[in-house]
């Protein structure tokens, strides 16, 4: 790649500052119109000199930036010398390149930080070139290290998000205070499986802000869902910290053939002296704006309104899928999801002429026809032992060479979990590409969820593009019916498993442009911002009852855009009408995809769905996928009261949903709302009639709050806030 790759124009949105000559340590500086930082190139090292926000609050650097010390060509193992190469540095405003060269390794770094839009983060990347025509080995090369100079005494908080996964965590979102001695570590991979007792993966991201709201705060997040690992320590004067891959179990060491490049995973840093929902709203329109496919926010239906089949599990077939469509059509759905018991076998992605006769294209005909768009699930990556034609069948050698490990003798895949094959060796990383392309193009799919343990972060092959394992140091396991191999090399595999991943699904947007894809991985296991760059929409949570679908939404709308963030929502006792408006909304805050046959509902039922989809379209989505968003409520626990905020100050309008659990008191709650102007007044209308619609001023309603009363237990309100001229 050019060195001149990330110097690309923002014309228009700064004014355009010429190509400036870096001179060693001169500060040098990079910023757009909320972040600034200062850069120096030392001699054998860069560093960052301080983070600005907005002209205040600047976080001082202490410290230069650690490069790796040594490499290994052939058996020797040779330490590397860093020398700042002026000439091949550029800086402007909005970017900078410093360049540091080994001349004798052949081993040339670029340390880049770039202004990706007007507003939001910075991105950082390292880039290292082998310029030689050897072969050579190198370390892990960090992401990003900071060390920044604190009063020792001065009060700071942290918030960091955890992942849904299976089923959402205790806490979820977590604020702590930063005392000293503070020694955080944190990861994120592209499958979360916690396991009891451990600490659960997280949206690899942090937030520190100071506990006086006035100190203002900074945050970092990586643009990769492979292993990455953050750490958080306070020592005295100094808060400190790494961000990249994840240097566990290591040691890690990957491969540069001649003329190879490693990048390290992109970060993305800022300052901001918000609170903690200001800097999410910022967070949103940024991932919006440098990450997310510009396609998919174009069309006005994204989030789709999605009915989906999983609901009957493995045993949907063609009838009962087009008595699901025929009433989706009727309550106003947009979508029909037909999700795992579609094909013949695990790897073997055709669909079983017993249960879908007539295939899966005349399936999604009848869906078009009948206004709805078709989703289609895929464990893409998953390996079988079906022999039929065209299937990945781990008894195939070809198929057997992309595994991440052999199959124990008389190994049979689960009902639709298989083997893992490593995206990172070329050939299975091509026909992975094939294989969804044929999906796509051959059933007509408008949307593409992957689902499983598709993306691997272990492997034992020593003939893959990845290091070896350590066999001293491998541990071998089954969990959620799929085969593990945690080893030295892991975070080499997913680096690799995961570039390929992310070029699958960037080929398959070229390919079929205005295609969706749904990111599931067994529901919750890869949100991250990596993801939000390759695909449209995160399962988020695997459990889908509506207290799992809040807390999970609750938890990941701190940092990701709401409309990416779906819930599937299950069938639920309802034996009141509240209950069902109740189990409807808990899924409605982001991307609403619903997990019952409709047919299975009460004439009244379906008359409140209609209504409540209606509505979602109408108003709910436009906020969904542009207004600012508040956490106006406690984390939901299912008992008390829980609540999410949006308002959209250009249109002056927002909602409040307002849940309460299965406790019967109190029967109200006051909301303070977030987002309104004082001295202006807010029509408030109650959407099931709990109170009568009333007008009141927004400093109130911001100070004293909103109270809304619901004697229902598992209940809901939706208020829809209007600003008055
Ligand atoms: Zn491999």
């Amino acid at each position: 790649m050019s060195r001149l790759a990330w110097i690309f124009p923002l014309l228009g949105l700064l004014s355009l500052p010429l190509l400036a000559e870096v001179v060693q340590h001169a500060p040098i500086q990079v910023g757009n119109a909320d972040n600034r930082i200062a850069l120096q190139a030392g001699a054998s090292a860069p560093r960052l000199l301080w983070l600005v926000h907005d002209g205040d609050s600047a976080w001082q650097g202490v410290v230069a930036d650690t490069l790796i010390g040594h490499a290994r060509i052939g058996d020797a193992d040779i330490p590397l010398h860093w020398r700042f190469d002026r000439d091949a540095s550029r800086s402007r405003g909005d970017s900078a390149s410093l360049v540091y060269e080994d001349r004798a390794a052949g081993l040339r770094l670029y340390w880049e930080w770039r202004a990706p839009a007007r507003h939001g983060p910075l991105e950082h990347v390292i880039r290292i070139e082998n310029l030689g025509g050897k072969e050579i080995w190198i370390p892990l090369q960090d992401s990003f290290r900071y060390a920044w100079k604190i009063p020792a005494t001065q009060p700071l908080q942290q918030l960091w998000i955890d992942k849904g996964a299976g089923e959402p965590p205790p806490v979820g979102t977590h604020l702590v205070s930063i005392a000293d001695g503070h020694d955080w570590h944190a990861t994120s991979s592209t499958f979360a499986h916690p396991r009891p007792g451990e600490a659960r993966e997280i949206i690899p991201w942090l937030l520190v802000r100071g506990a006086d709201p006035k100190t203002g705060g900074w945050y970092v997040g990586v643009e990769f869902s492979g292993r990455v690992a953050m750490t958080l320590k306070r020592r005295g004067a100094t808060l400190e910290g790494s961000v990249g891959l994840n240097p566990e179990p290591g040691p890690f060491s990957t491969r540069l053939l001649p003329g190879e490049t490693f990048a390290t995973p992109t970060v993305f840093v800022g300052a901001d002296d918000g609170d903690i929902d200001d800097t999410g709203n910022m967070l949103h329109r940024w991932v919006r704006q440098v990450l997310n496919d510009p396609g998919t926010l174009r069309n006005p239906d994204y989030p789709l309104v999605t009915v989906n089949s999983w609901g009957s599990a493995m045993a949907i077939s063609e009838a009962q899928a087009r008595r699901m469509i025929d009433d989706a059509q009727r309550l106003g759905f947009e979508m029909f999801h037909l999700d795992a018991g579609w094909f013949r076998a695990v790897g073997d992605w055709h669909p079983d002429p017993k249960k879908f006769p007539h295939g899966l294209a005349a399936l999604s005909d009848y869906a078009h026809r009948h206004g709805l768009k078709f989703g289609l699930w895929a464990d893409w990556a998953q390996a079988g032992t079906s022999p039929g034609k065209g299937a990945l069948n781990v008894a195939d050698p070809k198929v057997r060479d992309w595994l991440t490990t052999d199959p124990p003798p008389g190994w049979k895949p689960a009902g639709f979990k298989g083997i893992t094959i490593d995206l990172g060796v070329p050939a299975a990383q091509a026909w992975a590409t094939g294989e969804t392309n044929r999906i796509v193009h051959d059933y007509h799919v408008d949307m593409l969820e992957h689902d499983g343990y598709v993306v691997a972060q272990g492997c034992d092959r020593s003939d893959h593009p990845h290091a070896a394992i350590d066999p001293a140091r491998t541990h071998r396991y089954s969990d959620d019916d799929f085969l593990w191999v945690d080893s030295s090399n892991s975070t080499d595999v997913s680096l690799h498993a995961t570039r390929a991943y992310y070029a699958i699904q960037d080929a398959l947007k070229r390919h079929h442009p205005g295609l969706l894809l749904e990111i599931c991985n067994d529901g919750g296991r890869m949100v991250d911002f990596g993801s939000a760059a390759h695909g449209d929409y995160f399962s988020i949570v695997d459990s889908y009852d509506p207290l799992s679908n809040r807390q999970a939404f609750y938890d990941a709308s701190h940092v990701l855009p709401p409309a990416m963030l779906e819930t599937y929502v299950k069938a639920w006792p309802t034996p009141r009408i509240e209950n069902f408006r109740y189990m409807l909304r808990s899924g409605m805050m982001g991307w609403f995809t619903l997990m019952i046959d409709t047919n299975s509902w009460t004439p009244r039922q379906h008359a409140v769905a209609a209504r409540e989809i209606a509505f979602y379209k109408s108003t709910l989505r436009p906020l969904i996928r542009a207004a600012d968003l508040y956490h106006v409520g406690p984390r939901p626990d299912g008992k008390g009261w829980d609540g999410t905020e949006y308002f959209d100050a250009g249109r002056d309008q927002g909602v409040l949903y307002a849940f309460h659990g299965s406790a019967a008191t109190p029967g109200a709650f006051r909301f303070k709302l977030r987002g309104l102007r004082s001295g202006h007044r807010y029509r408030l209308h109650f959407r099931d009639h709990s109170s009568p619609d009333s007008v009141l001023d927004g400093g109130d309603l911001m100070r004293s709050g909103l109270s809304v009363s619901l004697p229902t237990t598992n209940s809901s309100e939706l208020v829809a806030i209007e600003g008055l001229p």
